[in-house]
C-alpha cells in the first residue's frame, strides 16, 4: 500500500500502524458527522438499496465515501465491532474501494490478537516495530485526553460535549496527531481554569446530577447538551473514553486487548461499575441506535451494572425527538430528587 494516502476507518482499529505507514487516518463516522447535509448520504445508500430499516451509521458511511469519492482504502472491524460491516465492505468494494478486514479475537486472547495487528501491519507495509514506534508518538496525545477525562469527572471542569468530542476523536486524531495534541494541550490548559460546572447557578436540584453515557456514539450530540440544561452533567464517556485507550503506556498489543469495546458486554460492565464508583455517578443512560444488533446488549446491562439505566434509542442525524428528550428529563428529575 502506497504513503502519504487517506484510510478510512469504519470504527477504533490499531491506527498505530497506519500512522506508521504515512497514511492519514479518517474516521468515517467523524466524516459523516462532519457534513454540512447528513441527510444526503443517507439518500444515496436509500437508492443504493440499503433498506429504511437499516442503521443510519452504516448508510451514512456507505452515503458519505460514494459521495466524497474518498477514501478509496477503508479499513472495517468486521469481529467486535458491527454486525453490518461485512455487508457494507462489500458494497463499497463494488465501486472500487480497497478494503482491508480486520478482527478483534472473541474470546479476547492476546495471542490471536498479536497475530491479527500483525497481519494488519503486513497488510499496510508496515512492521509491529514501526506501529510500536508510532503508539510512543500517540502517548502524549493519550496522557492529555485522560486528563481531560479526569478535568471532566474529578474537578468538573468540562461540559458533556466537549469531553465527547475529544474522546471520540481519538479513533483517528482527526488525521493530524500532531495539530490535534497541541489543540487539545490549549483546551486542556483553558479547561484547567474554567471555574467548575457542578458550582454552576440555577441547578434544580441539592447537586448536579452525575451521568455515564454507555454505548456506541450517538448520531446527535443533543443528548449531552440538553441534560446540562436539566440540571445533569455527562462525567463518564464509556466507548468515547475506550477510543481513548486510558492506559497510553501499555504496549501495543496490551492496549487493544484491554481496549474493553470489540470484546464481552460483560467485561465492559466491569469497566463501567468501576468507574461508576470512582465517579461518584447517579445514573447511566445507554444510547441505542436503531436497527442496531448492539441494543441486545440490555439482556446483559440489566444484569450487570450496578446504577439505574435508561435506555434511549435514537435513528437519523438530527435532534433527540421530544418522546427521547422527555424520557431523559424524567430520568433526571427521578435520580435529581432522590440524592
Ligand atoms: S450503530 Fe450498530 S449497526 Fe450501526 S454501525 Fe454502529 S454497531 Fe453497526
Amino acid at each position: 500500500m502506497s504513503s502519504g494516502t487517506d484510510i478510512g476507518l469504519t470504527t477504533t482499529v490499531p491506527v498505530e500502524a497506519i500512522l506508521a505507514a504515512g497514511s492519514r487516518p479518517v474516521d468515517l463516522n467523524n466524516l459523516f458527522m462532519s457534513l454540512a447535509d447528513r441527510d444526503a448520504p443517507v439518500e444515496t445508500a436509500h437508492r443504493a438499496g440499503f433498506p429504511l430499516g437499516a442503521c443510519a451509521w452504516l448508510k451514512g458511511i456507505y452515503g458519505t465515501v460514494l459521495e466524497e469519492g474518498s477514501p478509496r482504502r477503508v479499513v472495517g472491524v468486521v469481529r467486535g465491532d458491527c454486525s453490518g460491516t461485512e455487508v457494507l465492505l462489500e458494497a463499497l468494494e463494488l465501486t472500487g474501494v480497497e478494503v482491508v478486514p480486520l478482527s478483534f479475537p472473541y474470546p479476547a486472547s492476546r495471542a490471536d490478537l498479536e497475530r491479527e495487528i500483525s497481519r494488519f501491519c503486513d497488510r499496510l507495509g508496515v512492521t509491529m516495530r514501526q506501529a510500536r514506534a508510532a503508539a510512543s508518538e500517540l502517548v502524549p496525545a493519550r496522557r492529555l485526553l485522560a486528563e481531560l477525562d479526569r478535568l471532566a469527572w474529578s474537578e468538573d471542569r468540562v461540559k458533556g460535549l466537549d469531553a465527547h468530542l475529544w474522546l471520540v476523536s481519538a479513533s483517528d486524531f482527526r488525521g493530524d496527531p500532531e495539530a490535534f495534541t497541541d489543540e487539545l494541550e490549549s483546551f486542556v490548559e483553558e479547561a484547567g481554569r474554567a471555574d467548575p460546572l457542578s458550582e454552576r447557578a440555577g441547578l434544580p436540584f441539592a447537586r448536579e446530577v452525575r451521568l455515564g453515557y454507555l454505548g456506541v456514539p450517538p448520531i446527535t450530540t443533543d443528548i449531552f447538551t440538553a441534560a446540562e440544561e436539566m440540571g445533569a452533567r455527562f462525567v463518564f464517556h464509556e466507548v468515547q473514553r475506550q477510543f481513548s485507550m486510558p492506559e497510553p503506556e501499555a504496549d501495543l498489543v496490551d492496549m487493544y486487548l484491554a481496549y474493553t469495546y470489540p470484546y464481552t458486554v460483560a467485561g465492559r460492565s466491569l469497566d463501567i461499575n468501576r468507574q461508576a464508583r470512582q465517579r461518584s455517578l447517579d445514573g447511566l443512560v445507554h444510547y441505542v441506535q436503531s436497527f442496531c444488533h448492539r441494543n441486545m446488549e440490555s439482556v446483559v446491562f440489566n444484569r450487570t451494572l450496578e446504577l439505574p439505566v435508561l435506555t434511549l434509542e435514537c435513528d437519523c442525524p438530527g435532534d433527540l425527538g421530544a418522546a427521547a428528550m422527555s424520557r431523559l428529563e424524567s430520568f433526571i428529575q427521578i435520580l435529581g430528587e432522590n440524592m
